[in-house]
């Protein structure tokens, strides 16, 4: 393993990344609430955690990744006040809450898939741990840290008072972390700020499962705490979210889960700032309308080139998205693209790169370990393909494919497709071409040239080499 540094939210420093048993990285995401689409907002958080695994596994992590899906509990305030989201949805539309959740699920990983995002070694679905999260909650009971009511059983806050308990991560006191909520003291609950841990006695609520308090449902944020107990551990090394979750969300997910295992729960928390609307508010649901990456496809935008528009700012910045700068992005994109495809057999062959190319991968690992410095890693990136051009040296295959290991265009996989679509009778005659250019015969190269034309190929020359493609069809 080599050294890696990471903001860490606890301690509001770069700190050294130190894991609790090396070379495994635990690493738990807070994930989609499943009763409307996810939009580039939440994109963006899901690209962050991407690119931090991908990077930790450059630097010799075995990560293990666990994403959560809520399709209960998430009412429609962060408090315990409202209707269930997806309960919501599912009486609007006239559905099941299990068929708007499966919807949603299905959208939400098809998006993932596009923007090339790996899938967590488990998605783990709230509706599929109510046993772990009852277990949990009763150990917070026999801790003394929550008490059961007509209308639920609440995590007692006042008991989880104290220079290292609630407000540590967020550093505000209850009332700044609930300001602009409205907090319902018309329950039974000793203190405003307490939080549902189950609620009991809601009749009208459609999911619901027996407990020893009573029938009910949990509340929103002990899924978490429950979840990355059971697969990961009572202590994980890494706990990822947008900046939003910080208080609330993630103050009561450390609440329950120290209060029920006595150990830390968290070593490093990382956020992830917003991607904001073109008027500079945050991209969010309750807006009403929001981006998707459908939107980027029927603009004629691939949605890698939202993911490498992404990489192209730093995470804990804020974003601003518009279509126009996510085409700006595609040019970037398609630079990569031409390189790989024009590249070559015997470069994209050879056994091993130009020795001037690990400078490069050297500074693009070195970037990332800098609190994931993703602007410098792809300035570096398109730095080593610009050097190739320079030096008319195209022996970085090796290097280019280890830097999108975390860059995630899938040059590899977008080459061997492309070349798929030829005969060999056409990739024969664009060797012989790059080889005729290469010395200087110009009255070879053109002959080859309208040869692959015959063929029934658009020929274009870059500075990589020659550039083949069906007519009239796109590559990409
Ligand atoms: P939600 O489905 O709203 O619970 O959000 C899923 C994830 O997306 C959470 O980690 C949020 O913090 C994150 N998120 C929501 N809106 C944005 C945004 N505009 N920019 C970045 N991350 C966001
Ligand atoms: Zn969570």
């Amino acid at each position: 393993m080599k050294p890696f540094q990471i903001f860490n939210t606890l301690t509001r420093k770069v700190e050294e990344f130190i894991p609790l048993n090396p070379p495994l990285a635990t690493m738990y995401s807070c994930g989609p609430t499943v009763y409307l689409p996810q939009h580039l907002g939440n994109m963006r958080a899901y690209l962050f955690v991407d690119t931090l695994k991908r990077a930790m596994r450059l630097h010799g992590y075995d990560v293990r990744h666990v994403m959560n899906i809520t399709d209960v509990g998430h009412m429609t305030s962060d408090e315990d006040e409202g209707e269930d989201k997806i309960e919501k949805t599912a009486r609007a539309q006239g559905k099941s809450p299990l068929e708007i959740a499966n919807f949603y699920i299905a959208q939400f990983q098809r998006d993932l898939a596009a923007l090339n995002i790996e899938p967590p070694m488990n998605y783990t679905r709230a509706t599929d741990h109510i046993g772990d999260m009852i277990v949990l909650i009763q150990r917070i009971i026999d801790h003394g840290y929550a008490y059961v009511t007509n209308s639920g059983v609440y995590f007692e806050v006042e008991k989880w008072r104290g220079p290292d308990r609630i407000g540590r991560l967020s550093r505000q006191s209850l009332d700044e972390q609930h300001a602009g909520q409205r907090l319902d003291h018309s329950t039974d609950k000793k203190n405003p700020h307490d939080f549902a841990l189950w609620v009991l006695n809601q009749p009208s609520h459609i999911m619901q499962w027996e407990s020893p308090w009573g029938r009910g449902y949990p509340g929103w944020h002990i899924e978490c705490s429950a979840m990355s107990i059971r697969y990961l551990g009572e202590t994980i090394d890494l706990h990822t979210g947008g900046l939003d979750h910080i208080p609330i969300h993630h103050e009561n997910e450390i609440a329950q889960s120290e209060s029920a295992t006595g150990h830390p729960f968290v070593r490093y928390f990382v956020h992830n700032a917003f991607l904001l609307g073109m008027e500079g508010a945050k991209i969010s649901k309750s807006a009403g309308k929001f981006p998707l990456v459908d939107d980027l496809t029927a603009a004629g935008i691939d949605p890698l080139a939202f993911r490498l528009f992404c990489f192209g700012a730093k995470y804990r910045s804020e974003l601003a998205f518009s279509l126009e700068s996510a085409r700006g992005a595609q040019k970037n994109l398609e630079y990569f693209w031409e390189f790989a495809y024009a590249l070559p057999d015997d470069a994209a062959a050879a056994a091993a790169d130009s020795d001037w190319a690990l400078d490069y991968e050297r500074n693009f690992a070195a970037a990332l370990a800098d609190d994931l410095n993703t602007p410098r890693a792809l300035a570096v990136a398109l730095d080593l393909v610009g050097e190739a051009y320079r030096r008319q040296d195209r022996k970085i295959w090796h290097s280019l494919r280890r830097l999108d290991s975390v860059l995630g265009l899938g040059l590899e996989e977008r080459r061997l497709a492309a070349q798929a679509q030829f005969p060999e009778t056409v990739r024969k005659l664009r060797s012989e071409r790059d080889a005729a250019r290469a010395a200087k015969d110009f009255q070879r190269s053109d002959e080859l040239r309208l040869r692959i034309i015959a063929e029934g190929y658009e020929v274009k020359d870059t500075p990589g080499g020659t550039l083949i493609s069906p007519r009239r069809a796109s590559l990409s």
